[in-house]
Order: structure tokens, then sequence, then C-alpha cells
């Protein structure tokens, strides 16, 4: 018999009518032979609305506060998905995380799966239950709530895929699948069809959320397949596997743009050997992760440092990097939360030269100005003004014809 893990995100549950249409989709899998495993997110914006209550409160909430707030999200999902299937007349129970045996490390808000005991799971599959799992959340080595990142219950799909050995995971979400950019601010993106691990591991790193990038990485390391498909039709979604073994390549196969980083900069540092390690080494441990970073030219041996990071992690890295700059004896430290990143992403970028200068004109001839740049040999990412957004990625889109069928380029 296999199993078959299902994730629902939270658009797909946000309704009493949608939980009970994903309620069907888990039951037809079931009648279909197979052992269901289903991991719900919380509907609709509740994370966000059970977070802004907390800021209305505080303005820094405790991490470990936070995070039990934040489970009861998910906690609510997977009752209601419970009840809805018992209503069709079919067996299911609901699990939180640490029912379900999902042990994180303690790093609230982040924290990362270390492993999953199983045996509550099987149990339950053995004794014909549809068993319904809450995403996004663990507990520590002391019992403490944790959640493990925005867009967390894809992680926690893929994590139980490969514990569980399931056969696929399926990710029911609101688009038809990956598309080259995301359809709701580039109307002409198309439906890819297939796609390599590594190419929606960029994607999902560069700010597409159509899927959490931990859960990619999850997904490659243990060979699990995905498919991302929507919970509103029955199209049949995205196959996301190993295809490097395969020697078609277009060279960018999709853009993105991420919203979500702000840019900080330490003025005047002394120009040294071992200073960046000093910073990067610091803010690391802060567990605060640092994407693009940039150095000035020097000018009478002081430069300037400057890097992004995820916007909620900001006020935490801005602690950091001012005690950094009294600790250096540099001038001082600002942050700009009015940045955005665009990228274009493909494995055949490995193989063809060229793109960056395509997208370097791409930005020009709209007038749009780079901050920084990042680079990597799948993709390529650029700093932009915030505003700029979404018009640099619909010409991205355009300067690599991403809106044109492109499956005959190789
Ligand atoms: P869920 O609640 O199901 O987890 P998310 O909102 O996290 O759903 O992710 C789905 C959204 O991702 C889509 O509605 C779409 O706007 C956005 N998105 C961003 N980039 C892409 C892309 N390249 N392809 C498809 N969707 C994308
Ligand atoms: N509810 C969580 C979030 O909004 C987890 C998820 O949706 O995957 O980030
Ligand atoms: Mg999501």
């Amino acid at each position: 018999m296999a199993l078959v893990v299902q994730k629902f995100g939270g658009s797909s549950l946000a309704t009493p009518e949608r939980v009970i249409s994903a309620a069907r989709r888990a039951i037809a899998q079931f009648q279909a032979g197979n052992q269901v495993v289903v991991v719900c997110s919380a509907q609709g914006d509740q994370t966000d609305q059970l977070i802004n209550l907390a800021q209305q409160i505080h303005e820094r909430p405790s991490p470990r506060e936070l995070d039990m707030l934040k489970a009861v999200g998910e906690q609510m999902s997977i009752a209601l998905m419970a009840i809805a299937i018992h209503k069709l007349a079919h067996e299911a129970i609901s699990l939180t995380g640490a029912q379900a045996g999902i042990r994180t490390d303690s790093f609230h808000g982040k924290a990362k799966i270390k492993r999953i005991d199983t045996r509550r799971l099987q149990q339950e599959l053995a004794r014909g239950q549809i068993v319904i799992v809450a995403g996004f959340q663990g507990v520590d080595s002391e019992d403490n709530i944790t959640t493990i990142g925005r867009g967390g219950s894809d992680p926690t799909a893929v994590a139980l895929a490969a514990a569980l050995g399931a056969e696929r995971c399926d990710i029911f979400t609101d688009v038809d699948g990956v598309y080259t950019a995301d359809p709701r601010i580039v109307p002409e993106a198309r439906w890819i069809p297939r796609m390599d691990y590594d190419e929606l591991l960029e994607l999902s790193s560069l700010g597409a959320k159509v899927m959490q990038s931990r859960a990619v990485e999850l997904a490659k390391r243990f060979g699990v397949a995905l498919r991302v498909r929507s919970s509103f039709s029955d199209s049949e979604g995205t196959l996301v596997t190993d295809l490097s073994g395969e020697m078609e390549y277009v060279d960018v196969r999709a853009a993105a743009l991420d919203l979500n980083e702000a840019k900080i900069t330490i003025r005047h540092v002394p120009d040294q050997p071992g200073v960046a390690a000093t910073i990067f080494s610091e803010i690391a441990r802060a567990n605060v992760n640092v994407d693009v970073i940039v150095q000035n030219v020097s000018e009478r041996g002081l430069a300037d440092v400057s890097f992004t990071v995820m916007k909620e992690d900001r006020l935490l890295a801005l602690d950091v990097a001012r005690g950094l700059a009294e600790k250096l004896g540099a001038s001082g430290v600002e942050s700009d939360e009015n940045t955005a990143k665009v990228s274009v992403i493909g494995i055949g970028m490995r193989s063809h030269s060229g793109v960056a200068e395509r997208m370097f004109r791409a930005l020009a001839d709209e007038q749009i100005n780079i901050l920084m740049i990042s680079t990597s040999e799948i993709k390529i990412s650029c700093v932009i003004e915030a505003p700029n957004g979404e018009r640099a990625l619909r010409a991205v889109h355009r300067a690599f014809q991403l809106d044109k069928d492109n499956s005959d380029r190789t």
C-alpha cells in the first residue's frame, strides 16, 4: 500500500467550503487504496493576524511566546479538517506537531526539524485513519512549541514524506503549479510542467513563495517527488524531480521578485584583514541569514559594508551591527527597508553566456538603478529600489522571452 502526503496551504483552507473540498481530496486518495497523511497550514492569513495581535501588545514579543501563539493557527485547521472528514463519513485524526513526533532545535521562529519519531503516525495509519498533521510547528528537546519559519508547512510535509517513505508529496496551493514568474505580478507568466530541484530551490530562495526553499532542499536531499498543484482545479501541476541528467536546458527558466529583504550598511569600517570575518560571524551567531554582501572600494583605509537580511531579522541584525560598529570603530549603521531583489534562474545558465548582460540591459532600458548584484552559476540577482520591483520583474521576464513557449530552446 502506497503512502501519499498532501499539504494544503492557507488559501486552500480559508473557508469551511474549502476545508470540505480539501477533505474530499484526502478521501479520494484513501479510497484509491493509499495511506494518507494531510498537512495543514493556518487558514488564510491567520498567521499574519496572530503576529499582528502580539505586536499590538509588544513591539518585539518573546520568540517563545510568539511561537506558542503562531502554532494556534495550524491547530485550528487540523481540527476542522478532521471534522470535515468525519462529516464525509471517513475516519481521521488530527495531531499537533508534538503529537506527530516532530522534534526541532530551539531557534524559535525558525527552528529546524531534527528528526521525526513516526511511531504514533504509523500506529494511526495502521488503524486505517487519515492522519492530519499541523504544519509549521514542532517541539524542542524541552517540549517548548517551536515554529519552523514562514511557509513552514511545506517543509513539514516534505519531512513527513521522507520520514514515512511516501510515494509522493502533493503541495496544494492557489496556483496551477510553478510559473515562469509570480502570475499575480506578471500576467503573461507561463506554467512550467517539470522542474529540477535546484531550479525550484533557487526560485524559492529568491522570493517566489510558491514553495518554501527549505522544503525543496529536503525534497532534493531525500529524493521526494513533489507535485505543486492547484486545490481549485484538477490540472496536473508542476512535477519537481532531479532533471540534472537531461540535456535540454533553456538558459533562464524563471524570474522572481523578493520584497522581503532589508539592506543594512556599516559605514567607514577599517579596511583590514579579518574585519569581514568578524562582522559575518557575529551576525551568523545571532542566527540571522545574510543574503547579498557588498563592500565598496576603500577610501583612506575605510570601507562601507552593506548586506541584506530578511525584513523580520532587521531589528536583530541592526542590534548586532550597532555593537559591531562600536567594537570596530566604524562611524555608524544605516538600514533601508525600501529595497527589492529581482532575479533570473536556470540550470542552463551553467553553459550559456551573456545572461548577466541581458539582465542589466533590461533594467537599464527601464531606467532602473542597480544597488547590489549577486550571482551563482544558476542565478543572477540585482537589488533595486522597492517601488521599481514589479516593473523590473516584468521587464526581465520579457527580456528573456519567458512569456514565449521555449520548450524547443536548448
Ligand atoms: P500557500 O498558502 O498555498 O502556501 P503561498 O501564498 O505560500 O500559498 O504560495 C502561492 C503563491 O505564490 C501564489 O499565489 C503566487 O502568487 C505566488 N508565486 C510567486 N512566484 C510564483 C511562481 N513562480 N509560480 C507560481 N506562484 C508563484
Ligand atoms: N501558516 C504559516 C505561515 O503563514 C505556515 C505556512 O503557511 O506554510 O507562514
Ligand atoms: Mg506557502
